[in-house]
């Protein structure tokens, strides 16, 4: 399976990091490796000194997708969760200003946390773009977010993705964090929840 993420799909997330906010998605992959067990706790790679969270809702591909009209992109998904895509800030400002590529900063192991358990969508309303989600950091929400901000709907989003690369069953799309990103530290706890159901508690080394 593979990691497709989508970068700045929240306009205020865009502004927080002084991006402008994209004409087209744009996306990036982490490799598999990437997907931290969940009986884990988070380590702060020790090449980095701004290890930050961004909770983005994941879609869980669940059939093959290739050069999908957005109008049929829906048939190619029924379950949703919460997760974080972990990125190394510094590593990557210091990438963006050489023009290099992101996955230093973004694919290392562990950079993915999915939730605990997948849920269905019909259970949570069945509109993929009015989920409310949070990201609570030590009890207190750092990040608050409704799917209905995004910039590229997840449906255009796989109909785009799936003209570059072919979607397969069990892949994940990470679908863009909204504003209030920032650090971790070693000995908090990342909480996630999806429409007020916990998607998964991570400690960080
Ligand atoms: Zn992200």
């Amino acid at each position: 399976m593979k990691i497709v993420c989508v970068g700045r799909n929240y306009a205020e997330h865009a502004a927080e990091l002084a991006n402008p906010v994209p004409v087209e998605p744009l996306i990036f992959m982490k490799p598999d490796s990437a997907l931290l067990h969940l009986d884990h706790p988070f380590v702060i790679p020790e090449w980095t000194d701004d290890c930050q969270y961004e909770v983005e809702l994941i879609v869980r591909i669940e059939r093959v997708a290739r050069w999908v009209d957005p109008e049929f992109a829906h048939r190619c998904y029924a379950e949703v969760g919460l997760g974080i895509d972990f990125t190394a800030r510094d590593v990557q400002r210091r990438l963006k200003a050489a023009g290099h590529p992101w996955e230093r900063a973004k694919a290392f192991d562990g950079s993915a946390i999915r939730p605990e358990h997948w849920t269905a969508l019909k259970e949570l309303g069945g509109d993929v773009q009015n989920l409310d989600f949070q990201l609570e950091k030590n009890g207190e929400v750092v990040q608050s977010g409704n799917t209905s901000d995004m910039l590229f709907s997840v449906d255009e989003l796989i109909s785009h993705v799936s003209r570059i690369c072919t979607l397969k069953t069990g892949d994940l799309l990470y679908t863009g964090t909204p504003a209030g990103v920032g650090p971790v530290a070693s000995g908090d706890n990342l909480r996630g929840l999806l429409c007020g159901r916990p998607q998964f508690s991570l400690n960080v080394l």
